[in-house]
């Protein structure tokens, strides 16, 4: 008699639930991979601050403390990783003209013109003549 109620019940809330799942959750929440990750960075540079503390005060041997902050950047290094290919995974869900165009901007703030100097490769704000770090023609001049 248990195991019937039981099956009735559990049918009971199976069926409201992929009755109401549709409706209620349209699409995963765009923020909690970010929200996830975040709290990952946070706990683990807070490890490291806890490390290089414990450290200072001479509570961990040289090695440890290597050691246990190569693991902790190895970690990170990870979790950052993640955040890219979440980034990543969130660009390719829009239209495919959108990201192509949108990932160059940012990345490559147009490197050939004036504003780095080919000799020094310092990069300005704005368009020179001259480069402000060793002064040398910025542009290699035409015949
Ligand atoms: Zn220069």
């Amino acid at each position: 008699m248990i195991i019937a109620i039981t099956c009735v019940i559990a049918i009971v809330v199976l069926v409201f639930v992929l009755g109401v799942r549709p409706k209620d959750l349209p699409e995963p929440e765009p923020v909690s991979p970010f929200v996830h990750l975040d709290e990952r960075k946070a706990a683990i540079y807070e490890n490291l601050r806890d490390l290089q503390f414990e450290y200072r005060l001479g509570k961990l041997s040289d090695n440890d403390y290597q050691l246990t902050k190569r693991d902790l950047q190895k970690e990170l290094a990870a979790v950052l990783a993640e955040v890219d290919k979440v980034k990543l995974t969130l660009q390719s869900g829009r239209p495919p003209a959108a990201p192509s165009a949108k990932s160059k901007a940012p990345v490559a703030p147009a490197p050939s013109d004036n504003h780095t100097c080919p000799h020094c490769n310092a990069t300005f704000e704005q368009e020179l003549k001259f480069c402000g770090e060793c002064g040398k023609p910025m542009k290699a001049v035409r015949a």
